[in-house]
């Protein structure tokens, strides 16, 4: 079985307590590797190594800086099997979407940001005659990164290399229940020279280690990415300590189809949203949307291709769902499943755990489920259910469909399918999602600003947005 270590100081650390937690392959339902339990102590010593190291990285030229993180890119390139593999296995996603989606994402992260952070300029002011006001920029200091379980070196590096760049130095926290690619990403930075200290990847659960770093008197800066809840708790302990806070949340995204779609393209797209990695990306569509007059030719279309999808083996080729990440979280998932039905839900395909054989026979894989009957203002329909599970509902308006799509608590993505630019252009606008896609579902651009509204989060990252959450501004005015 193998052993996780923590990353301090440049070195492979076991947590201070001398325990470790179990991490399960939800694929299999067996243990296969031990993760740290680390606490407070664990999170000081990285604290103070991410202090120590601070003058030395952020002074460094950025293009020092570039250079070093270019090097961590072509390695994860190099190690892309590898790291698929155990993204794979410690998260049930299938191995040929961890291939082709989250450790390019990832390299691609880090090389996204190496070269930003050479570009990162300041701005200037006239004051008419009288002055010249400049903004003078430099790095936080230490901040905290802390990322969820369902796209674990993606969205961990999506934090870390935004950080480094601005020159930062960091104490980091992935998921407890999918640690691994954050530990082979510890070596590959050992690898690519990256300075000791410089990054610190503290291994344990929320409660105990990702409280401790959010609790920490040096981190200066928490980038969170997890729950609603979660993020509650975080923004009430950082908020009497000052510390500047990117929150990034759940969600329960509208898809809307109007009548007037590329019909073909927001099917197959739509099956693509709802079901991705098992329904468990912030950004799916959980519920769809349809204009009445198509109501019934959608479900039908839709149902025929979301029944072609396999479950299976995260490691064949040819499987469309693995496993969901846990047995709690498949037991959460189902129980949504009962709960719509309750409610007056049709179960109009899938609703059902698989039961695999071989290999698989402990696993926890679910059926691709699709609901209809359902109000917009049920449980079901409000709530994070992040598996795969989509409800469908008709609509009779534009009017009604902005309606629906805006009552929620949550503003995260939302996807318009139309081939009436102008209608687009309204829906767009009328929608309060922070992300729309329009005849298109994660399209990504690193650029582009990313977030939610309402409980879906708070504050935005991606291109300069990260990079200025990670850099503190002063303005110097200059009498002439
Ligand atoms: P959680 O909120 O449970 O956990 C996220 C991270 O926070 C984990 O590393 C977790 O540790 C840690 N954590 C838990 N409690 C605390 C605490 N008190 N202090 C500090 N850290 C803590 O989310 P999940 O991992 O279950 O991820 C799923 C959620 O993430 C969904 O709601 C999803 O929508 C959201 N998400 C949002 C995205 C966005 O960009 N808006 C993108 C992806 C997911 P541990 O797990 O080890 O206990």
């Amino acid at each position: 079985m193998e052993r996780i270590l923590n990353y301090i100081n440049g070195r492979l650390t076991e947590p201070a307590s001398g325990k470790f937690i179990h991490s399960i392959d939800p694929s299999t339902g067996q243990n296969y590797a031990e993760v740290p339990d680390s606490g407070s102590s664990d999170v000081h010593l990285a604290a103070e190594a991410a202090g120590s190291a601070l003058t030395l990285w952020s002074t460094l030229p950025a293009m020092s800086r570039c250079r070093i993180m270019e090097k961590i890119a072509d390695l994860i390139d190099e190690n892309l099997e590898a790291l698929a593999k155990a993204e794979s296995t410690d998260n049930g996603k299938p191995l040929s979407l961890a291939r082709v989606m989250d450790i390019p994402r990832a390299s691609e992260n880090f090389r996204f940001f190496a070269t930003a952070g050479v570009h990162l300029a300041s701005e200037a002011h006239q004051t008419g005659k009288d002055a010249i006001n400049y903004t003078h920029k430099s790095p936080v200091g230490v901040v905290g990164c802390i990322s969820p379980w369902n796209l674990p070196l993606y969205l961990f590096t999506w934090k870390i290399a935004p950080a480094l760049a601005a020159g930062c130095t960091v104490v980091a926290k992935p998921s407890e229940l999918t640690p691994m690619t954050a530990f082979l990403l510890s070596k590959l930075c050992m690898q690519a020279g990256l300075p000791p200290g410089v990054l610190n990847i503290v291994h344990g659960t929320g409660a105990s280690s990702g409280q401790a770093i959010v609790e920490h008197p040096q981190i200066k800066a928490i980038s969170f990415t997890g729950g609603t809840t979660t993020g509650k708790k975080i923004a009430a302990t950082a908020a009497p300590l000052f510390k500047k806070l990117s929150l990034e949340l759940g969600g329960k995204n509208p898809n809307i189809i109007f009548a007037d779609c590329d019909f073909e393209q927001a099917v197959a797209t739509s099956v693509r949203s709802a079901f991705t990695n098992q329904g468990e990306i912030c950004l799916c569509g959980s519920r769809i949307l349809v204009a009445r007059s198509i109501y019934q030719k959608f479900l039908d279309a839709f149902i025929t291709r979301v029944q072609e999808l396999k479950v299976g083996d995260p490691l064949e080729e040819g499987t469309n769902l693995g496993a969901l990440v846990s047995k709690a979280h498949l037991e959460k998932v189902l129980g949504y499943v009962n709960l719509a039905k309750q409610e007056g839900g049709t179960v109009v395909s899938g609703g059902h755990a698989v039961q695999l054989t071989g290999r698989c026979a402990g696993g926890y894989f679910m059926e691709p489920t699709v609901i209809t009957g359902l109000s917009n203002s049920c449980r079901t329909n409000q709530e994070e259910i992040f598996g795969p599970v989509v409800t469908i509902m008709p609509f009779d308006s534009e009017e009604e469909a902005i309606q629906y799509a805006n009552d929620s608590t949550y503003g995260l993505a939302a996807t318009i399918w139309t081939e009436n630019l102008k209608k687009a252009h309204r829906v767009a606008a009328e929608v309060k999602c922070g992300i729309i896609w329009v005849n298109c579902w994660l399209l990504r651009d690193l650029r582009t600003p990313f977030g939610g509204m309402n409980q879906s989060g708070v504050g935005r990252e991606g291109g300069w947005e990260a990079l200025r959450f990670f850099t503190e501004q002063k303005n110097i005015c200059i009498r002439l």
